[in-house]
């Protein structure tokens, strides 16, 4: 028995597909930058391993930009903060639209996102309107992330076929006080178990880089397996201006990819998509890198307040490393 966390991982994880646990976690989370590129290496064998070489493309649109009464320290379209993101709504054919030129990038899936509490009737109902309209033209799955859901709320969302739900858990139960005091850490699990419940997959993540200590990484990364969602998103931090934590610093590039080696060996299996902020927390190295330490979906295209990278840059990497687009016959 060896008590070198790489050896262990390799035998528990790689070998047996055992998750690490919390402890586990931050073992890893603590292994010094001399062992980050042997800690890469063993979460993209553990992806190849249990998940396959595909690669989930998703495309993100926001049907309803700013306002949001909420207070969530990182996020720029909070009502409550000076940034500058103000409240805007998209229409139906421009929606429609989007839709259609994520699906020629061969995105599978399509995430219609609102910067709302929860949905009300008008929401509703325009994303009613629109998922029809996309129906009729596109051949894409449609994801929402309105928000907090009532369970009368899930049971519509599922009556309309929406194929996945994101809602991110953000952080770890003991630092979401640090970062949110409009709702709980509860209340948004809840809505996850609601959704998992209806039939719906469910999608939650968080960011990383938000004054969490390790600790709180690993128990993060605990709280997400315990949950056991399809896809986790992570995200870096990346300050705004006007918010909260619009003075934090940049998460370091190798403190990001062994939180996404780490968070692949915690969850072997679920897809792991590298979300917004990895421009300027990895930059264009660090992109590869991820992508063969664990990560298997990405988000083409812009993100919802900041720009990402052109499409054509990432599916040209995929290409390079030789990751198959997962298609769409294969998701269903
Ligand atoms: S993260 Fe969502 S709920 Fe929080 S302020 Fe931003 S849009 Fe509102």
């Amino acid at each position: 028995m060896t008590d070198d966390i790489l050896a262990l991982a390799r035998e528990q994880v790689l070998e047996r597909g055992e998750a690490l646990r919390r402890d586990q976690v931050l073992e890893v989370l603590q292994l010094p930058d001399d062992r980050l590129d042997e800690l890469l290496a063993l979460a993209h064998e553990v992806r190849m391993r249990w998940c396959g070489p595909e690669i989930e493309v998703e495309g993100i649109i926001s049907l309803k930009t700013g306002g949001c009464p909420e207070d969530c320290h990182f996020c720029s379209q909070s009502g409550l903060f000076s940034s500058p993101v103000r409240s805007a709504w998209l229409d139906i054919p421009s929606l429609v639209e989007a839709a259609k030129q994520t699906a020629k990038t061969g995105a599978t899936e399509f995430c219609i996102v609102a910067a709302v509490r929860g949905p009300d009737e008008r929401l509703l109902a325009q994303v009613a309107a629109g998922i029809e309209a996309i129906r009729n033209e596109v051949d894409i799955q449609i994801a929402c992330s309105l928000g907090m859901l009532t369970q009368e709320q899930v049971d519509k969302l599922a009556a309309m076929g929406v194929h996945r739900y994101n809602h991110n858990l953000e952080t770890a139960r003991s630092h979401f006080p640090n970062v949110v005091t409009t709702h709980t850490w509860e209340e948004r699990w809840e809505t996850l178990r609601m959704v998992a419940k209806a039939g719906m997959e469910v999608c939650s993540g968080g960011i990383l880089g938000m004054g969490e200590t390790l600790e709180q990484r690993a128990e993060f990364a605990a709280d997400l397996a315990e949950l056991n969602p399809d896809e986790v998103p992570l995200n870096f931090l990346n300050p705004r201006p006007g918010t909260p934590f619009g003075d934090l610093e940049v998460l370091p590039a190798a403190d990001a990819l062994r939180a996404v080696a780490a968070f692949r060996l915690a969850l072997p299996r679920t897809m792991l998509r590298f979300a917004g902020g990895r421009e300027i927390t990895l930059g264009d190295l660090g992109a590869k890198q991820g992508i063969l330490g664990g990560i298997n979906a990405i988000i083409v295209g812009n993100y919802l307040t900041t720009l990402g990278r052109p499409a054509e840059t990432d599916l040209e990497l995929l290409d390079d490393l030789q990751m198959p687009i997962k298609a769409l016959n294969a998701t269903l």
